[in-house]
């Protein structure tokens, strides 16, 4: 195939396929870098752009993006949820925990949405031969990643799922909306002062946002002893070493940090873009450099 050449695809055509991301506040989200990155090594004439796009301006915003013939594109904080009624059709995952982070044009012209959180994260742990299928499963936090990986979880059959969330009536919403879809059975714990990991949970995830940007932070959380049978995981990808991932290490659990996640989802959005599955250690690297600065 020929190699794409913007100058070519302006003067002569076609033009390229635009795509979005959008939230607000997007500065400081590195999924730009990381897409674009993708689009050349895939040698796919595609752009991608991160607008900051307010609550109020939701609506309008996807007007204009369906209008200007945006082919898709991601969806960040606070628009997750809000998303889903601007959009035609909806994926299992994303029905379930009613949140979309990307969204596909298909050939009609309708919008699309899915959820490609959960899996991403799903991804970081096979990729590593870790299997979540009638394992334990402890999840700190019910927010959008926690009820994404929840969701993924319970489509992939893990035994038990504990929520445990701050607000504990956010995590008992989430286990009457997942329970009853597979075997897996749901349970809330409480979470007053210091929450201690049972000792016979197999996969720990830290789904809060405590520790996006702060190395100090860490979920007030006390690991078993020297466990080396647990999976402490992290969602948290900036920084990719977070103290809830060292206090693990320590435990003598195996970690997967957030960066796994982040590169999935977005590897996952792009093939249902393009047809075409990036390799993902230039995307990890143009991240890496990104958090760097
Ligand atoms: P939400 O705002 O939807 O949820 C935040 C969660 O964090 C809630 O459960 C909240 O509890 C909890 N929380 C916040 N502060 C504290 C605290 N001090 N102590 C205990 N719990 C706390 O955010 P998201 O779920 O969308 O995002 C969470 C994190 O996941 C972010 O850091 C985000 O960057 C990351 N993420 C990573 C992805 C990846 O690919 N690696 C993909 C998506 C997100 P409460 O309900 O009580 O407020």
């Amino acid at each position: 195939m020929e190699a794409y050449n913007a100058l070519h695809a302006l003067m002569k055509g076609p033009l390229p396929s635009l795509y979005f991301c959008i939230g607000d506040p997007v500065v400081g989200n590195p999924t730009e870098a990381m897409v674009e990155q993708a689009f050349r090594s895939l040698d796919f004439p595609g752009r991608y752009l991160t607008c900051r796009v307010t609550k109020e301006e939701l609506a309008p915003a996807l007007w204009g993006l369906r209008a200007l013939g945006f082919a898709g594109g991601n969806v960040t904080a606070p628009h997750k949820q809000t998303v889903l009624q601007y959009l035609d059709d909806l994926s299992e995952t994303a029905l379930l925990c009613k949140a979309v982070n990307c969204i596909t044009r298909k050939g009609d012209g309708t919008y699309y949405g899915d959820n490609t959180d959960g899996k991403g994260f799903l991804q970081s742990l096979t990729e590593r031969n870790l299997q979540v299928k009638n394992k334990k499963v402890v999840i700190l936090g019910a927010g959008g990643a926690a009820s994404a990986i929840a969701t993924s979880l319970v489509l992939a059959k893990a035994g038990e799922v504990v929520l445990v969330n701050r607000t504990e009536e956010r995590s008992r919403t989430l286990a009457k909306r997942l329970s009853g879809i597979s075997p897996t059975v749901l349970s809330v714990d409480r979470w007053v002062g210091t929450y201690a990991i049972p000792s016979d949970a197999e996969v720990v995830v830290q789904a809060t946002s405590v520790g996006l940007f702060s190395p100090s932070a860490c979920v007030d959380v006390s690991f078993p002893k020297r466990n080396n049978a647990l999976i402490a995981c992290d969602v948290v990808f900036n920084p990719v070493q977070t103290l809830f991932l060292l206090r693990a290490q320590e435990s003598g659990c195996t970690t997967v940090d957030g960066l796994g996640m982040l590169v999935n989802q977005g590897r996952l959005a792009i093939e249902m873009w393009t047809g075409k599955n990036p390799e993902k250690e230039g995307m990890k690297g143009v991240l890496e450099e990104a958090f760097s600065l």
